[in-house]
């Protein structure tokens, strides 16, 4: 694949195209507070061009570029107002180049002085832009400004060339946002494309052990912290080793894979599913109890006894055995609780496979309770 292909109109689903943009608005709203200033800095310092092209008129071209960078200022910093920091890029724009346009119009022959500095401003939407809509849209209310007060000021022949000149820039800015929103989709996809395989197990696609003990680290310290419950579930296939020797890897594989379907389809929304090992998989329960975590596993248990697969060798069926633990005080962190659902599952395999056995607790040394002194009497 040539890597300079320009895939400027490249799609993304509606959610992408969102995360893209919420991603380039934090992106422009680090570079306001340095480009703003910058740009109004370039808008007022170019009135020494003014002084060269028209004396008499600079001091009010000055007053014209003060007053409306002053005006466009407010947007450098984040303020209260619930605007985007590409609708402040947006507003920015709108007063400095119209700073730039309504300057060169109190100027004698400024527009054609002018055109370049007007010009030039444009190429900034490429970079702050994300969509030719938006593009447009900046670029409507001061381009509405050049073409009537130019109109109004220059003879038809100049007008019409700075017009030309001025709408093929607006045409090299446009494709240039536009190579630069196909790189950007490009890199978006790619770090999204790294994130999902740095997370998921490349043969189920469940998460991986790295990316589950991160979500149950986190579930954990809110459970802990709102006092709630969570449970785990850890599940193994029985005689696995078996299945390989008698159907081959890629069966096994297969039962591998239809274990994760079955067991993601059997889940809630909030729980998390992911392979910590081989054959061995973790389930973690946020707000259950031991009770509802029972249940939940003994579903499991029973959907993967249900499986069927078709091999060269027959139909195979397959079981599990489940360990499930419940968050306690006893319990230092997410490993510590993991362990436990281990050694429940290893009791399960000891009682004889396909069952869900739940962890006993590590006895709990209650607290000394000190009771004050009475006082005595005199
Ligand atoms: P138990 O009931 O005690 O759990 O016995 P088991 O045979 O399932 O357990 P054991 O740990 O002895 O064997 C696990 C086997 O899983 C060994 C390993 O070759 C196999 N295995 C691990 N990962 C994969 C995989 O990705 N695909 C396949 N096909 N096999 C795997
Ligand atoms: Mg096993
Ligand atoms: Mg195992």
């Amino acid at each position: 694949m040539n890597p300079f292909e320009l895939s400027p109109l490249r799609q993304l689903s509606t959610e992408d195209e969102a995360e893209l943009v919420a991603q380039h608005d934090t992106d422009i709203q680090q570079m306001l507070p340095l480009l703003g200033p910058l740009f109004g800095l370039g808008v007022i310092l170019f009135n020494l061009w003014d002084y060269w092209v028209d004396p008499a008129h600079a001091l009010t071209a000055l007053a014209v570029r003060v007053g409306l960078v002053l005006a466009g200022s407010i947007a450098y910093q984040h303020t209260r107002l619930p605007w985007s920091a590409v609708q402040r890029w947006g507003y920015i724009y709108w007063t400095h180049s119209s700073a730039i346009i309504v300057s060169q119009f109190v100027l004698k022959d400024g527009f054609l002085h002018g055109l370049t500095g007007i010009a030039v401003c444009v190429f900034t939407l490429s970079v702050v832009a994300l969509r030719v809509r938006t593009f447009l849209l900046i670029l409507s209310v001061p381009s509405l400004l050049f073409a009537a007060l130019g109109a109004s000021r220059m003879p038809a022949f100049n007008f019409f060339n700075s017009m030309t000149l001025y709408l093929l820039s607006v045409g090299l800015a446009c494709i240039l946002m536009l190579v630069i929103r196909s790189f950007r989709i490009k890199t978006f996809s790619s770090e999204k494309e790294l994130l999902r395989i740095s997370r998921h197990d490349s043969l189920t696609g469940a998460f991986n052990r790295g990316y589950l003990t991160e979500l149950a680290e986190r579930e954990v310290a809110l459970a802990v912290r709102h006092g709630r419950a969570l449970a785990v579930a850890m599940l193994d296939i029985d005689h696995f080793k078996r299945i390989n020797d008698t159907y081959g890897h890629d069966t096994g594989d297969e039962v591998i894979r239809r274990l994760v379907k079955t067991c993601s389809g059997n889940l809630r929304e909030i729980d998390h599913f992911g392979r910590i090992g081989g054959e061995e998989f973790a389930c973690v329960l946020p707000e259950t109890g031991a009770a509802e975590a029972l249940v939940c596993a003994e579903r499991l248990r029973r959907s993967v006894e249900a499986i069927r697969i078709e091999t060269s060798q027959g139909q195979l069926q397959f079981t599990i055995s489940v360990g499930v633990a419940v968050l306690d005080v006893t319990h230092a962190d997410w490993n510590a609780l993991l362990k436990e659902a281990d050694n429940a599952l290893y009791r399960a395999k000891r009682a004889g496979r396909n069952r869900v056995v739940l962890a006993t607790p590590e006895p709990v040394i209650a607290p000394r309770v000190i009771r004050p002194v009475p006082p005595t009497k005199n």
